[in-house]
């Protein structure tokens, strides 16, 4: 089993990874952001909680979070091993992560943060806006504000998994493929080859 956290700023490329990386490696990808735009889609009380948060560009509170997550991994119990994708992205969100993962006699191998400039990532972001009509990516102002968030409360993690050994960082610039690649050199170092199908 391996499972995964991609680690990055909004617009890094972790959902476009994360889609190539469950392929190659068979696992389950849990996207906290698309979970919750699925509740929205659907008008579930949970989405219409997370909206009021997401539109304003502010992270959704961790105990809600949380639960949502917890839900999303007993949904899979035979999974080979999952990629995490925007979680966790906070201390809080990462001990609750460690505990549940840790109930199940699961741990995380490997947090793996997509590096880019902000001016590239707005770029992104604003392009990603027009296509998905995600309003969180039409305005500059809520993409900072998504950045301010990413800076005040994701970032330190990146101790928190660096004491831990199980930080790593690719250049999250260059083609698709070429991150892909990078990503998987990664893998290639932490995972257990003998469990691999
Ligand atoms: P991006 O990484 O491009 O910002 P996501 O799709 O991962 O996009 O997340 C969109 C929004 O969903 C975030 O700005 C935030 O409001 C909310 N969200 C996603 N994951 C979390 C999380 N782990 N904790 C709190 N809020 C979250």
């Amino acid at each position: 089993m391996i499972n995964l956290v991609l680690f990055g700023k909004p617009g890094a490329g972790k959902g476009t990874q994360a889609n190539f990386l469950k392929e190659k490696y068979n696992l389950k990808h849990i996207s906290t952001g698309d979970v919750f735009r699925y509740n929205i889609k659907n008008g579930t009380e949970l989405g219409q909680l997370a909206k009021t948060y997401i539109d304003k560009g502010d992270l959704v509170p961790d105990q809600v979070t949380i639960d949502m997550l917890r839900d999303e991994v007993e949904k899979n119990p035979d999974a080979d091993g999952f990629i995490f994708d925007g979680f966790p992205r906070t201390g809080a969100q990462a001990k609750a992560l460690d505990t549940l993962l840790k109930e199940k006699d699961m741990q995380i191998h490997a947090t793996i943060a997509l590096d880019a400039d902000d001016q590239v990532l707005i770029k992104r972001l604003l392009e990603r806006g027009k296509v998905s009509g995600r309003t969180d990516d039409q305005d500059v102002d809520k993409i900072k504000n998504r950045f301010e968030e990413y800076n005040e409360k994701t970032a330190p993690l990146i101790e928190y998994y660096q004491e831990q050994d199980k930080f790593h960082r690719v250049n999250g610039i260059g083609s698709i493929e070429e991150i892909t690649q990078r990503l998987s050199e990664v893998i290639e170092t932490i995972r257990p080859p003998k469990t691999i199908k």
